[in-house]
Order: C-alpha cells, then structure tokens, then sequence
C-alpha cells in the first residue's frame, strides 16, 4: 500500500512526500479511504500511530474539492487539550502548504484579540479545545451551521476531563447532515453511547 493508492489527489500528495512520509500507517491506509467516500468514522488508536493525518487529510482534499464558502467554517475539529490542538494545526500547516485554506487555532489561555481577527476574515478549518469554541460562539464570533466535517480528536481524555457535556453542546450547534471522525484510544461505555447517538453508521477502524 502507498499513499498513492488512497484517493489523495496530486497536490496533496506533494505535502505528504515533503514531510518525508512514504508509506501510510495501517490507521491512515484503513480510514484515509473511508473519510473519503463521506462516511463516518469510529477510528481507535493511540497517539503515535499516525492519526492524525488519518483525518487532516481527507479532511484537506474533501475541502480542497469543495466549493468554497467564503467566512463561514466548513471543518471542525476538536481535542481535548490546548497543546494537542497546537500539535494538530501544525499537521495542518504542512499538509495544505498548497492549498489555499484558512485555518482558526482556538485554544484556551490565550488573548481573544488575534482569534478574533482571523475569525473576521473567515476561517475554512477550525482546531479547537472545546472551552474557547463554546466562548467564542457564546461571544458571537462563530458561525457553525456551515460545518460539514467533525473531527473530535482523543474523545476517552475528553471524558477523563470532564468535557463530555460540553461536546454534548457543541454537536448539538452543528448540522446533522454532516460527516464525524471520531477517535479515540479507549472505548468506555460512556464514550460508546456518545458514538451511538451522534454518529451514523461508522465504519469502525481499530489498529
Ligand atoms: P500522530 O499519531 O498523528 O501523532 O503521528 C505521530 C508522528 O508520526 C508524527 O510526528 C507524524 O508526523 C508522523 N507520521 C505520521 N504519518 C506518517 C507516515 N505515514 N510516515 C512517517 N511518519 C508519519
């Protein structure tokens, strides 16, 4: 398997062989094609496998594909700590080094000033802990009935700090007909009755 069989196009491609990566790992080549037909994902697998790109980049092409929406998010994804957030929109920026998509960072501990002013501009892709993506809709600053792609990132740490209520919230601002990747390391039952209710009919991928 290469990262030339998944269904990434040429553009894509090019960022993926500039990170130095040749082949994918067995979380991208399983769930890489299945993000991008549009179904859902139930992804479980530690970090270090390679997961993160296992949704930047189906999420990428299925953007890049597209007709752009100009100011309003297209992509969300959350993760449950603020360096884990940091961590993934730098993925991001090496992997759509070539595509022409806007990305907001909005995590906690940080002034709002900066957030504000690229959520002015209009951001395609958000990566956010789920505190300051509450604050910032709660402020008037977000727009999310345009999100068409979920990602909720290490869902078992967002139970182990509490932030289930508030996912609960944030499922319930974005449009049902919508596409969810959803990963997560451990499969307690809590986070097996949020995957039941609010995803539809995944394909689940374990590594
Ligand atoms: P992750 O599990 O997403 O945190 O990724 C772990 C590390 O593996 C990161 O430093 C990635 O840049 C790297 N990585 C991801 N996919 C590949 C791949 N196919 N080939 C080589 N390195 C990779």
């Amino acid at each position: 398997m290469t990262f030339d069989d998944l269904g990434l196009g040429p553009t894509l491609l090019s960022a993926v062989k500039d990170a130095g990566y040749e082949t994918p790992t067995p979380i991208q080549a399983k769930a890489i094609p299945v993000a991008l037909s549009g179904r859902d994902v139930l992804g479980i697998a530690q970090t270090g496998t390679g997961k993160t790109a296992s949704f930047v980049l189906p999420m990428i092409e299925r953007l890049s594909r597209g007709r752009a929406r100009a100011r309003m998010p297209r992509s969300l994804i959350i993760c449950p700590t603020r360096e884990l957030a940091a961590q993934v929109a730098e993925n991001f920026e090496t992997y759509a080094k070539n595509h022409k998509l806007t990305m907001a960072l909005l995590i906690g501990g940080v002034a709002f000033g900066p957030q504000d002013k690229i959520l002015d501009q209009g951001a395609d892709v958000l990566i956010a802990t789920p505190g300051r993506l509450l604050d910032q809709f709660e402020r008037g600053k977000l727009l999310l009935t345009g999100v068409d792609i979920l990602v909720i990132d290490e869902a078992d740490r967002m139970l182990d700090m509490g932030f289930i209520p508030d996912i609960e919230r944030i499922l319930k601002l974005l449009p049902p007909r919508r596409q969810t990747l959803f990963f997560s390391a451990t499969m307690p039952d809590e986070i097996t009755r949020l995957v039941n209710t609010f995803l539809k009919d995944p394909e689940r991928i374990e590594v």
